[in-house]
């Protein structure tokens, strides 16, 4: 038997009801429901999973037409067998074919078959035009399946050219694997089932996984932004609402302000929040402690120095007013500077001028002050202490922070926001409030403000079982255990109980013995001489 003697009216049988190909059933089909079945398939599953299944289609129907081939015939040799194929590709109305290339050698099988008016093609324009791959995909299945049946080898067909990207006609060239090497491996996957089912379940475990990944990072940005939030500034109470309002309609105004307010009350919380909202966000916020320093160490801080200005200053330094150029200097305790500081601090309020130490030109710098006290400064003008121009120029606007105790509505708000700053701190997994702790919470007065009470939650949060923050976790202070002297404490000498107070109240201001000498009701000398005399100050020199 020869491929030319193929007959189409002896192949196909007609009777009703069936179709078929010498005994094997045909179905005839519309073309435009397959069109639109191509359609659904690339959209619901993409091109290249539409591509793969009508590809295996292809595969089995070659398959077929191949080992029917071989049952009706007696084929001369596998070049006939094989030939078939473009006859059966015509008469079954899927394209015009021709073989133009056919070498089947024992090591090296290539087949070349040229197409045109493929059904493939035209079905893929009706749906989606010009394509810019070649498009006949069950086409290359169907050779691939007949070639490797009648040969009795894996031969895959790839089209290298196609009607559908506007070429003169299809071209498929077929070739067994070891032919075709490495250039057919893009396109063997199309030849081979997937597990859709297995590829979802694959899908599904990258997509919780990169969930679960972005939840980390959000949940570390969240804690992040968290632990820079400023204490405190989250509010409840209508008395710490009006100054928050007030600070952020000052804001953007360029003036000078004054942060009244008791030791811990957040002040320097509320000129960062100042600086964050003002045009100068930009630019540095640097803050320092005028009380932490001598007058002057604070000065060179303040104002920085000439290289030779003094013993020791070998090289230029340039101050805290120099690198907040442009952004704004938070100047606490300002009640506790020199006279000379305050008349070098008059001069740049005046005329925006600093001079470093040992300088003899003046610098011209931007920046704004936002001070700060705990102290009367009007009573310090009168006691001569502060300078009455310089307060005047500073206290352009005052803010007055209320004490924690004035706001008690925001005491457990804190307490949590703090305990769950220590919780990521101390890595605790959950730290929360017994019902007799909120109790003294509440109760407390809070002589040290937010600041003792982040104190308190980190000291309560170490001595925490199972994290459960009990009474017996909280400072003496707080918890009323070193005010009472019980019996337990009844062999404690005076020194020792006058040691532990001032160190607590020491404690709860954070170091500031100012502050501390106004809760004993002594003078801060007074304070000095005994924090001399009990020791308590080279002990804990390191700590306040
Ligand atoms: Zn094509």
């Amino acid at each position: 038997m020869k491929a030319s003697s193929l007959n189409i009216a002896e192949l196909i049988q007609f009777s009703p009801g069936f179709v078929g190909i010498q005994g094997r059933r045909l179905l005839i089909h519309d073309l435009s429901s397959l069109s639109q079945f191509r359609r659904d398939l690339i959209e619901s599953i993409g091109q290249n999973m539409a591509r793969r299944i009508l590809t295996r289609k292809g595969l089995f129907w070659g398959q077929a037409d191949s080992a029917g081939m071989q049952r009706l015939f007696n084929w001369k040799d596998k070049n006939e067998w094989m030939m078939a194929a473009v006859e059966l590709i015509e008469i079954m109305g899927m394209a015009k074919a021709e073989v133009t290339k056919l070498v089947l050698e024992e090591k090296t099988i290539e087949i070349e078959i040229q197409c045109t008016d493929s059904v493939e093609v035209e079905q893929h324009q009706i749906e989606f035009g010009i394509s810019s791959n070649p498009v006949c995909w069950v086409m290359a299945g169907y050779l691939s399946g007949y070639a490797s049946y009648c040969l009795g080898q894996d031969i895959y067909f790839s089209e290298s050219q196609c009607q559908g990207t506007k070429a003169s006609n299809c071209a498929f060239i077929g070739k067994n694997l070891s032919s075709w090497g490495n250039a057919i491996n893009l396109e063997l996957p199309f030849f081979f089932a997937e597990d859709i089912q297995k590829k979802v379940r694959q899908l599904t475990s990258r997509i919780s996984e990169q969930q679960r990944e972005l939840a980390k990072k959000y949940k570390l940005l969240k804690s992040v932004q968290k632990s820079s939030d400023s204490i405190g500034i989250e509010t409840r109470s209508k008395a710490y609402r009006n100054v928050l309002d007030l600070a952020y309609r000052v804001a953007s105004f360029d003036t000078t302000i004054l942060i009244t307010g008791e030791t811990g009350a957040g002040k320097e919380v509320l000129a960062r929040r100042i600086h964050e909202i003002s045009n100068r966000s930009k630019y540095p916020f640097l803050a320092v402690n005028c009380s932490a320093l001598p007058e002057s160490l604070l000065e060179n801080e303040l104002f920085g120095h000439k290289a030779g200005a003094f013993t020791g200053a070998r090289n230029k330094e340039i101050g805290l007013f120099e690198a907040a150029q442009q952004g704004t200097i938070f100047l606490d305790e300002i009640g506790d500077i020199s006279l000379a500081t305050q008349v070098k601090l008059l001069r740049f309020l005046q005329s925006k001028e600093i001079k470093p130490v040992g300088e003899t030109k003046p610098q011209l710098l931007d920046v704004r002050i936002i001070s700060a006290t705990n102290l009367d400064l009007d009573m310090l003008v009168k006691e001569g202490r502060f300078r009455k121009d310089l307060l005047y120029r500073l206290r352009v606007l005052q803010i007055t922070v209320p004490p924690l105790r004035e706001r008690p509505d925001d005491i457990l708000p804190l307490a949590r926001h703090f305990l769950e700053k220590f919780q990521h701190k101390l890595k605790i997994s959950s730290l929360r409030l017994s019902t007799d702790t909120v109790d003294l919470l509440l109760n407390y007065q809070w002589p040290g403000n937010v600041r003792e009470l982040e104190n308190a939650m980190e000291h309560a949060a170490i001595l925490s079982t199972d994290g459960l923050i009990t009474p017996e976790s909280l400072p003496g202070a707080i918890s009323g255990r070193t005010a009472s002297f019980t019996s337990s404490q009844g062999q404690k000498s005076l020194k020792q109980i006058e040691t532990e107070h001032i160190c607590s109240i020491l404690e709860q201001t954070a170091g500031n013995r100012a502050e501390t000498a106004r809760i004993l009701k002594i003078s801060e000398s007074t304070l000095y001489r005994r924090l001399r005399s009990l020791n308590i100050l080279e002990k804990n020199i390191n700590r306040w």
